[in-house]
């Protein structure tokens, strides 16, 4: 049952007033997170911290990526209503929903089993269009590719050249790409035509990393 409560929805929209605030521009993004009930994606003995602009265990030893970054790498996408995304890395599934919110069809993968199987039951009790994957992201899903937008999750130690091929002419693709020890660079790349791309960098954030292979721990 998706349980949500008055409490709850002013907690959200303090929360998308923090965001506006660190200069989250994009009315699409900031109404889709004040939609989703963030609660929901954290085990319910954390419920306190749901609505607060940090990111969260969520088991598996992965967590839920900040507020914030979500709102920044959704902005930086500039998602319409019915495009295609790929994600890469599904972890609680809160991210996918957001794309979903905004009225795009989600195809999501994750390596972690566990994570996988929760997060995927999880799902199915929202209306979006979302399908998740089990597998190895670096590889993207060629079965269903091209697509408008791709996001990685996971600090990435270089550019997948497959997910490159997998956008569409004129997609976009975002990704924070290893610059140091557990510090990434928030890098945006549009395809231009067959066989060019341009890359502007938006700053530096942390994310767990994007591991090789699937894993089933
Ligand atoms: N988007 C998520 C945040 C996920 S954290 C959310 O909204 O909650 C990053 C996720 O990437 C983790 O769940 C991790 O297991 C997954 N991951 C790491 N390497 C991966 C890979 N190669 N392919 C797919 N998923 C991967």
């Amino acid at each position: 049952m998706l349980h949500d409560t008055f409490k709850h929805r002013g907690m959200r929209k303090k929360l998308v007033e923090t965001l506006r605030s660190k200069g989250i521009k994009d009315e699409a993004v900031l109404s889709a997170i004040n939609a989703i009930p963030r609660h929901l994606f954290l085990d319910s003995s954390f419920l306190e911290f749901a609505y607060q602009d940090q990111a969260f265990p969520i088991g598996s030893g992965q967590t839920i990526s900040q507020p914030y970054t979500v709102a920044f790498q959704t902005e930086l996408l500039e998602i319409k209503a019915g495009e295609t995304v790929l994600e890469v890395g599904t972890g609680s599934g809160y991210q996918a929903c957001v794309f979903g919110e905004m009225g795009a069809k989600v195809f999501s993968v994750e390596r972690q089993k566990k994570l996988f199987d929760k997060t995927k039951k999880f799902l199915s009790q929202f209306n979006y269009r979302i399908k998740v994957f089990y597998g190895d992201g670096y590889k993207g899903l060629p079965a269903f590719a091209p697509f408008d937008k791709i996001i990685v999750t996971a600090g990435a130690p270089f550019v997948p050249e497959d997910l490159l091929k997998q956008l569409k002419i004129g997609g976009r693709l975002v990704i924070p790409v290893n610059m140091g020890k557990d510090i990434q660079e928030m890098t945006c790349i549009q395809r231009i035509d067959e066989n060019d791309y341009e890359k502007r960098l938006h700053g530096q954030f942390r994310f767990v990393p994007l591991l090789t292979d699937k894993a089933n721990d």
